[in-house]
């Protein structure tokens, strides 16, 4: 089986939207969840503002309850958090310090599941990843709703070698990161997809080889190259935001905010 754990809602909605031609209309917790991911990742919803639902129903002409539902989905992706008797804000931005700390993690433990992944995966993995990769590359280089599907599409494909990896606890390790979507969050207007995009074909390529050395490679570079994109987007926000407090880079005025 591809996902032996059980999927979170979202991540259900990622197995049935990137492995398979969409065969039926989207729901309106779908369309919202859609909507509100690109907002978040590309920042037009700023880190930590709050989330206006009567507004962002108006704007998007969609009613107040699939808005909190999919709210709710991004809630499970950290993306967004609920405040009791508030309503919702959008998650803050990383830190560099805990950028540090997470690239750190990650290189202790991808580049080693991906060599575990190219001895042992099964190849309904492989054809899962092979079908995602080609998917990402349809979507690399678009705009907004394009570029929220390439950050989703790269957490599902870092998933997944973990899974492939056979070990459940390095799989849920992976997952429970929750990190591709506010990696993404930095590298907006940046050509990171086209660089990942190459980065995942070399790993996958390995994979299917079934070259431990060379995936446990591949994957410790594409970390490595994402580390130093992650570094100058950083470098680039503590530029234009000097006396920025805490991790915001850029905040929308208060007129644009949704109330
Ligand atoms: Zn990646």
């Amino acid at each position: 089986m591809v996902a032996k754990t059980p999927a979170s809602p979202a991540f259900s909605r990622l197995l049935t939207l990137r492995e398979q031609p969409l065969t039926y209309p989207k729901s309106l917790v779908e369309l919202a969840y859609e909507q509100l991911l690109s907002m978040l990742v590309t920042m037009k919803i700023a880190p930590g503002a709050h989330i206006g639902i009567e507004a962002l129903s108006r704007d998007l002409q969609i009613s107040p309850t699939p808005i909190r539902e999919a709210l709710t989905l991004l809630e499970a992706q950290k993306l967004a958090y609920k405040i009791p008797n508030v309503g919702f804000r959008a998650a803050d931005l990383l830190t560099g310090p805990e950028i540090d700390d997470l690239f750190e993690m990650r290189l202790l433990i991808e580049p080693k599941a991906a060599a575990f992944a190219a001895l042992r995966s099964s190849q309904e993995h492989f054809d899962a990843l092979t079908i995602l990769s080609d998917n990402m590359a349809r979507v690399a280089g678009g705009e907004e709703t394009d570029y929220a599907q390439f950050a989703e599409g790269d957490a599902r494909l870092h998933h997944l070698v973990a899974q492939a990896s056979g070990n459940r606890f390095v799989a849920q390790t992976v997952e429970g990161l929750h990190v591709h979507l506010h990696i993404f969050r930095f590298l907006f207007r940046t050509n990171a997809p086209e660089q990942a995009l190459q980065e995942h074909a070399a790993i996958v390529r390995a994979l299917l080889a079934r070259d431990a050395d060379a995936a446990e490679g591949a994957m410790r570079d594409h970390l490595e190259a994402s580390r130093q994109r992650m570094a100058r987007a950083l470098a680039r926000h503590d530029v234009a935001t000097p006396d920025r407090e805490g991790s915001t880079p850029r905040r929308i005025d208060s007129s644009e905010r949704c109330p």
